[in-house]
């Protein structure tokens, strides 16, 4: 089988004297969807920020496509992995298509203008997140859901090998929220999400890395890494795994 495209080995962070991340493994195959779920402050951003190659461990290692994240230029890394915060900051005049060509800078050489070529996978971004209607529009008179979906055009637009998705599907309502996956599915797009829709991830990833207190619980298929009991383990509540009457979907719900 051909090496992971991702392979991140004994990664350790702290903020200063808090400890946010311990001895965290992952790797991602070529077309792999993985789940990174846990409960606030469990350090799934703190790990996006690391595969990224925008904060360097402690301990451990990085490898993209056979190279270490963290000894290559920042243009290469942005062809390599494209990076979806949490929290995007962007200038609220900012147009959606400006926003979305940003996506394009790591191809771009000096301060040349977009080519025919960054437009088109501009436009083709947007259309894949279905917001073509809205390019000309300022960033800021949107709405949050909205926003969010320019933001991962922008992403999507960066045509990196690797997406690094933290809380893509957040503000994004049920029908956009799983289109998003489908069409990730669909493109064979390589990438680590973070969600915390447990439904999401127990139904559309090849595997989910369960986080809880900056350790791995568990880092499998859905249905063996999400359980009743690491999902009590790692988020401290009682819950019920349903399923659909076809078997097709699974949840999990509050047991009180
Ligand atoms: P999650 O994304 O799972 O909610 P984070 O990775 O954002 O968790 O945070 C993990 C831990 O690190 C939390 O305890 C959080 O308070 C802390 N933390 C996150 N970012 C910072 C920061 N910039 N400075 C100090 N502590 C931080
Ligand atoms: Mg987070």
């Amino acid at each position: 089988m051909a090496e992971p495209l991702l392979i991140a080995e004994g990664l350790s962070f702290s903020y200063g004297e808090r400890c946010a991340l311990q001895d965290v493994a992952l790797d991602v195959r070529e077309n792999e969807l993985v789940a990174i779920v846990g409960p606030n402050g469990s350090g799934k951003s703190t790990l996006c920020r690391l595969l990224a190659g925008l904060r360097v461990p402690s301990t451990g290692s990085v490898q993209v496509a056979g190279s270490d994240i963290f000894r290559t230029t920042a243009r290469e890394r942005a062809r390599r992995v494209a990076y979806l915060p949490q929290d995007l900051q962007v200038p609220f005049e900012t147009s959606v298509l400006e926003l979305v060509l940003l996506g394009r800078l790591s191809w771009q050489e000096g301060l040349a203008l977009a080519t025919d070529d960054d437009l088109a996978r501009a436009n083709r971004a947007l259309e894949f997140v279905g917001i073509a209607d809205l390019a000309a529009r300022p960033y800021g008179a949107l709405s949050g859901g909205e926003r969010r979906r320019a933001a991962i055009a922008m992403v999507l637009a960066q045509s990196a090998r690797l997406m690094v998705l933290d809380e893509p599907a957040n503000a994004l309502d049920l029908r956009h929220a799983w289109d998003l996956l489908a069409r990730l599915r669909e493109q064979q797009a390589t990438a680590v999400v973070v969600v915390h829709d447990l439904a999401l991830a127990s139904s559309c990833f090849d595997r989910a890395l369960l986080l809880a207190k900056g350790r791995v619980v568990t880092f499998d298929a859905p249905q063996i890494a999400l359980t009743e009991a690491t999902i009590e383990a790692a988020y401290g509540i009682a819950v019920h795994r349903v399923t659909t009457a076809d078997g097709g979907r699974v949840g999990f719900l509050p047991r009180a």
